[in-house]
């Protein structure tokens, strides 16, 4: 059996998910070969505005709102031993004229939100089994299912994640490597409001990240030594309580963790080139990061906005090697630069070496005493090349 669709979109994680949405709105004919994920997200995303207008202009956002939380002031600790302490330095959205620089959003009810709305989309039809082989010819991208059925399309958006088939069949070769860190992920509820505000603890281990989520609720993510996972997941519940209430520095009071805690070993990935033919790669099967700073998703949908422009602005998928070109341009600085600062941040907190840590102390005493630099990189953080954008005659 063989169908011919507009867009093919490979994987059904939050980027596939919505890369389909996104494709579907522009009238386009959707191939989504998305099969059921292995085990349910209980991770959180902390989407920044540019997000939460992508999904609110694909109608989304309004399903999912009462479940996210504002994010209003970023605050970043010390929290090493070390010589040379970083002075604390917040982020306040009203400093740049925002209400909140987005919301946190378990991952999960995000997922099914977006799951429902594609099965309400007639253009997106979904296939459930998995790519088995993928090949491009000058015209169309063929992709075999396992099942054996044959799906073809004028464009593909590689959305299968880290491991991606559908990359590595059209020849995009990947640099990856490791950190020794695996971060826990879990929510709890606490005695004292959050305030709206995040707290990055940055530790000799990583990062210790509490994000709000609605009401006296939070979530967190702790980078720890591979090592210390089965101690941690071991502990009684009163234990590991205590002990995250101790690395709050209390300052959420009396902590409760809620159900279950995941380990996500960290890693970092970028691929040497963004398209190549008939195909873009979105999300994690482009680049992959530590979750420092809220960074990994809200890059993976700026991939989406670029390659539904670059495809518009090619003529639409027809197109689409003109279009894969442009994007893998547009792509590449933002890309790089936040794999290059998030690698760079994380290592920084990794070195015992007196310089380096100098350095990231310094940095941090900057930001904190200069409220114009703050800023700067609060807009940057947001919007990446916003002043290239402002500087740019209206059309
Ligand atoms: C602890 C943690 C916290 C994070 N917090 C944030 C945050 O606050 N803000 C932020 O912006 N980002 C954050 N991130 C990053 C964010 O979670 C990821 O960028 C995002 O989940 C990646 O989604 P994805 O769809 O690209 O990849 P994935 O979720 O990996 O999806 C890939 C999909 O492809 C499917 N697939 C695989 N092989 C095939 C195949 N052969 N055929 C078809 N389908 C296939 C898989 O089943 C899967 O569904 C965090 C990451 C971690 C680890």
């Amino acid at each position: 059996m063989q169908e011919h669709y507009d867009i093919a979109v490979v994987g059904g994680g939050l980027a596939g998910s919505v890369a389909a949405l996104a494709a579907a709105a522009e009238g386009w004919r959707v191939a989504f070969i998305a099969p059921q994920p292995p085990r349910q997200d209980g991770r959180t995303t902390a989407l920044l505005s540019g997000s939460v207008d992508l999904l609110s202009g694909l109608g989304v956002w309004a399903a999912v709102e009462p479940a996210s939380a504002p994010l209003r002031t970023m605050r970043i600790l010390d929290g090493t031993t070390r010589l040379l302490r970083a002075p604390p330095v917040s982020f306040r959205s009203s400093e740049i004229g925002l209400d909140a620089f987005g919301y946190n959003i378990p991952n999960q009810p995000l997922l099914d939100a977006l799951q429902a709305a594609i099965a309400e989309t007639p253009l997106i039809e979904r296939f459930e089994s998995p790519l088995v082989h993928a090949a491009q010819s000058a015209d169309t991208v063929d992709l075999d299912l396992v099942d054996g059925t044959r799906v073809t399309a004028l464009a593909a958006l590689a959305a299968d994640g880290r491991g991606s088939k559908l990359r590595e069949d059209v020849g995009i070769r990947v640099r990856t490597w490791s950190y020794p860190q695996t971060a826990l992920v879990m929510n709890f509820s606490h005695g004292i409001a959050h305030a709206d505000t995040s707290t990055e603890f940055h530790t000799e281990q990583g990062p210790f990240t509490q994000v709000p989520l609605p009401g006296k609720r939070s979530s967190l993510v702790w980078a720890v030594k591979p090592d210390q996972v089965d101690t941690i997941l071991a502990m009684p519940r009163e234990a590991l309580n205590l002990e995250v209430e101790t690395r709050m520095r209390s300052i959420l009071g009396k902590v409760e963790v809620e159900g279950d805690i995941q380990a996500w070993p960290l890693s970092s990935l970028i691929a040497h080139s963004f398209g190549t033919g008939r195909t873009m790669l979105v999300g994690e099967t482009g680049h992959a990061f530590p979750p420092i700073g809220a960074q990994g998703l809200n890059l993976g949908l700026r991939d989406i906005m670029q390659a539904m422009a670059a495809l518009k602005a090619a003529g639409g998928p027809a197109q689409a090697p003109a279009a894969v070109r442009a994007f893998h341009r547009e792509r590449w600085l933002d890309v790089t630069s936040r794999t290059a600062g998030v690698d760079l941040l994380n290592r920084t907190l990794l070195s015992s070496f007196l310089p380096v840590q100098a350095l990231r102390a310094g940095g941090l005493a900057v930001l904190s005493a200069l409220p114009p630099l703050r800023a700067l990189a609060m807009r940057e953080g947001m919007t990446p090349g916003w002043r290239k954008a402002r500087q740019q005659p209206a059309a």
